[in-house]
């Protein structure tokens, strides 16, 4: 499996009219280009052998969110033992660390450790009983396997520290927003929660629950870091792009909109005979979009009031 990731990243290397056109270096864009079809068959000369084929772009049916967080059982009868990392920021004392856990922990010669889309980490093949001692390690080095859930479904592109096409810093505000949100309002299932610097969404907050678009806004008088705030995006049975709910929110603020609405979401949700819960997705599209921005506290000085109506007829 590492092989194919491998070559993938060298279908991309290899693409330099995309590659030197610093707007359109994406994999996206390549895709988009010449089409996913064309990418599969390349990825195949590569690798020397076929992969197996579906022509059917099937999604993900339940849970919208979800990361391989925690302990689970592969089907191989091996053990893999997921944790957040806040905001995706890991230092190198800790990625020499799990390396060397992986190592002593994973079955003989099988220790490895996957990095996930929504930027956690996993330590997999790991065999039964070494998976307490291995959960009690990851903690003591500060990515503990069962965190508080805002943790392993909030994610944040690079942002101004490192990317030239950033408008807005992303890291430090997603540590704040976090710290907050941990603080402030528990919650039962992931919800999705993107720091993005600019309008390309590296961190995906089009699909994401609430997204969080930089963009500089003025504030008593000054210019800041401010987002343009979008919810209801998803993945699995019905995707949806997010709808815009507030524009030029200042940064230091959109915390306390997000835990204001999450609050609300969770005192206003359906809750099956089962103990099924609505997700946050299909809460915000059941309700008006003045109701949403009541129940996220948007005080006055948000002059660009979100305009789009977010029901769908
Ligand atoms: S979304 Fe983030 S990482 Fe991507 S180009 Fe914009 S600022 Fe850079």
């Amino acid at each position: 499996m590492p092989g194919i990731f491998l070559e993938a990243a060298r279908i991309f290397r290899d693409s330099d009219e995309l590659r030197y056109k610093r707007g359109h270096a994406r994999l996206k864009y390549l895709v988009a280009e010449r089409g996913w079809q064309w990418v599969r068959d390349e990825l195949e000369r590569r690798l020397g052998y076929e992969l197996e084929h579906d022509e059917e772009i099937v999604n993900p049916v339940g849970a919208l969110h979800t990361d391989h967080m925690g302990v689970g059982e592969q089907a191989d009868g091996l053990y893999y033992v997921g944790a957040a990392v806040p905001r995706g920021r890991i230092t190198g004392e800790q990625m020499a660390a799990v390396a060397e856990l992986a190592e002593r922990f994973g079955a003989e010669g099988r220790g490895e450790i996957r990095l996930s889309q929504k930027q956690n980490l996993l330590v997999v093949n790991v065999p039964k009983g070494n998976v307490e001692a291995l959960s009690k390690e990851l903690g003591g080095i500060g990515l503990p396997p069962g965190a508080p859930r805002w943790r392993e479904s909030l994610i944040s592109c690079t942002g101004a520290q490192f990317c030239n096409l950033a408008v807005v810093e992303t890291k430090e505000r997603a540590r704040e927003v976090l710290e907050h949100l941990e603080r402030e309002v528990e919650i039962d299932s992931p919800i999705m929660v993107s720091v993005t610097g600019c309008p390309n969404a590296c961190a995906q907050h089009q699909i994401a629950d609430i997204g969080l678009s930089g963009i500089p806004v003025m504030h008593e008088g000054k210019k800041v870091d401010g987002f343009n705030i979008l919810v209801g995006g998803c993945l699995g049975e019905n995707p949806k792009f997010g709808v815009e709910l507030v524009k030029k929110v200042p940064g230091r603020l959109v915390q306390r909109v997000i835990g204001a609405l999450v609050g609300n979401y969770k005192a206003n949700r359906i809750v099956d005979a089962d103990g099924e819960v609505e997700a946050f997705s299909d809460f915000v599209m059941r309700h008006e979009a003045g109701q949403l921005r009541q129940w996220a506290a948007i005080p006055e000085w948000t002059a660009g009031a979100a305009k789009k109506e977010l029901r769908q007829a």
